[in-house]
């Protein structure tokens, strides 16, 4: 019998990480989820998953810390000897005007959106090199494509994941290893749950579909991207935003 796939998911226990990781276990991948947040309950986690009846690996880790993710990295290589695919999902925003945005919401901001894609992307890296293949799919946004008032954090951090994904494409093409960005427009989760219905109807009027988009809209893109379905695709940024971006 072949031998499972491994997917690694970021901030994969709920929001798009979490549809990300149902696809991929429809797909028969072997999955590892982590999460930050002291109150995610395995337990109920690993029984949505079971379904599936695939191994579920769910560890909890900061990505913003490097030591938490060589670590994390280190437990999922010690439970499956690989990781097929890294998907670099976790993300926060922490929104403000230039003239009111404090240090540390631009810090925080950086640190697990961008320095965490790094910190993930360095420790899998070595593993997919010595197997000479491998897929990384960071997720970006549309914001780090277009900008957006009061998220000049966010966009930075967004903005700055696509030149990390098109530099690693060209770096690690030649032991087989695709990098690839998606870049969602607004998706329903509980990142865009805090915003009025006025503020979603504005943004509605931006996107030629007139609607949100839903997670497993993403998800389906990020397993493409991770799939020989598109092996001759590396460096791209693709937007899943009902054409907000043309
Ligand atoms: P979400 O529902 O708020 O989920 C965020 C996920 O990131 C959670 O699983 C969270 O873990 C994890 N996370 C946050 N900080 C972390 C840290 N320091 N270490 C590890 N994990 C951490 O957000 P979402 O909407 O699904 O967003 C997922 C990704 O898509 C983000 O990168 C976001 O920027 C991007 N995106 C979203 C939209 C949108 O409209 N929703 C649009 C464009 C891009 P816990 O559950 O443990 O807190």
């Amino acid at each position: 019998m072949e031998e499972k796939k491994v997917v690694l998911v970021t901030g994969g226990t709920r929001g798009i990480g979490k549809k990300v990781a149902e696809r991929f276990a429809k797909e028969g991948y072997n999955l590892v989820l982590n999460y930050v947040s002291e109150n995610t309950d395995t337990n109920a986690l690993k029984e949505n998953f079971k379904e599936y009846g695939n191994e579920v690996l769910i560890l909890k880790a900061d990505v913003s810390k490097f030591d938490e993710c060589e670590n994390l990295v280190k437990e999922a290589i010690a439970k499956f000897g690989k990781i097929d695919v890294l998907v670099n999902n976790a993300g926060i925003t922490k929104d403000g005007l230039i003239a009111m945005m404090k240090e540390d919401a631009f810090d925080r901001v950086i640190d697990i959106n961008l320095k965490g894609t790094f910190n993930m992307t360095r420790n899998v890296v070595p593993y997919m090199m010595k197997k000479r293949c491998g897929n990384i799919v960071n997720i970006s946004s549309v914001v780090g494509v277009i900008g957006n008032a009061g998220q000049s954090n966010y966009a930075a951090s967004k903005a700055g994941i696509i030149g990390f994904t098109k530099s690693l494409a060209k770096e690690l093409s030649a032991r087989n290893i695709r990098v690839n960005a998606v870049a969602p427009g607004f998706i329903d989760t509980d990142m865009t749950s805090v915003l009025t219905d006025k503020v979603k109807e504005n943004i509605y009027a931006q996107i030629p579909l007139k609607r949100m988009g839903e997670a497993k809209e993403v998800a389906n893109v990020v397993y493409f991207l991770s799939d020989d379905e598109s092996s001759y695709i590396t460096g791209q940024v693709i937007n899943v935003d009902g054409g907000m971006v043309m």
